[in-house]
């Protein structure tokens, strides 16, 4: 399950509330050699300059979770195909890890479970790591109070693309979107995947910006989508209104059955009848 903008903003807040100001007394790398090799996760002798810094604040824009510490250094983590990042009040009982700060009274561990990022990188190079320049941009972010229905659809109507590319791309007009918020998006929208956003009425435009800001509202509310953990290990409570865990089953809302179609790069769950 992938880590989308919703959860990383949960992360964020719930971490910068547990250890901005404390300083960072040790950190550890564990069975992180294939993450290395990858460029995942940075080599354990980078991270180095974060012992003995205060933590100044913690962040998040898109996908991406921002450590700023106070020498100048900065750790980067976007656990976005999957993962946990865990508080702890004890050594004991730490789960498998790949990275883990010893920060005064508490303990962060932080597992990739798929293709992510755990990074130490200086404020002058910060604009050469990926995750931050991608989601720490001027794209817009549907979680900011600057996303409003005229710049989210002037964005929207120059790019004239599919759908998919438009909210979850490389390209997108937005940051934090991946294929699981896309397709409970499209589905309060009522507009069928394989739909280019330049063939979109005006009353299709209105109904994809509420879906995403309702979409936003709902989820941050239950503290995230099912199956992703928080700081504190709490499983949570947001049922998406569409997505894999529909197959098989029939819409909500007509009683179809619920297809499921390969495209783009993902499997996408919609209504056929519903979604036009
Ligand atoms: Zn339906």
């Amino acid at each position: 399950m992938s880590v989308e903008g919703i959860e990383a903003r949960i992360l964020a807040r719930q971490m910068e509330k547990e250890v901005k100001g404390k300083t960072i007394i040790a950190y550890e790398i564990q069975n992180s050699e294939q993450l290395q090799r990858i460029g995942c996760v940075s080599e354990k002798s980078v991270f180095e300059p974060i012992v003995g810094s205060k933590i100044l604040s913690v962040t998040s824009r898109g996908n991406t979770i921002l450590i700023k510490l106070s020498n100048c250094w900065n750790i980067v983590l976007g656990p976005e195909y999957g993962g946990n990042i865990l508080l702890h009040k004890s050594q004991a009982k730490l789960p498998k890890f790949h990275f883990k700060l010893d920060i005064q009274n508490v303990i962060l561990t932080v597992s990739l479970k798929g293709i992510g990022c755990i990074h130490a990188v200086e404020d002058k190079v910060l604009k050469t790591n990926y995750l931050y320049t991608r989601d720490f941009s001027q794209i817009l972010d549907p979680l900011e109070v600057d996303f409003t229905f005229e710049r989210f659809n002037e964005r929207l109507r120059d790019k004239k693309q599919n759908i998919k590319a438009a909210l979850a791309g490389k390209n997108a007009v937005v940051v934090g979107v991946s294929n699981s918020a896309f397709q409970d998006i499209i589905y309060r929208a009522k507009i069928n995947p394989k739909r280019n956003t330049g063939t979109f009425t005006a009353e299709e435009e209105r109904a994809l910006f509420k879906a995403i800001t309702q979409l936003v509202e709902e989820r941050l509310e239950a503290g995230g989508k099912n199956q992703f953990v928080d700081l504190y290990g709490k499983p949570n409570l947001y049922i998406p209104k569409m997505g894999p865990n529909k197959k098989d089953q029939t819409c909500s809302t007509c009683k179809s059955k619920i297809e499921k179609i390969n495209y783009s790069g993902g499997q996408v769950c919609f209504c056929q009848t519903c979604q036009k």
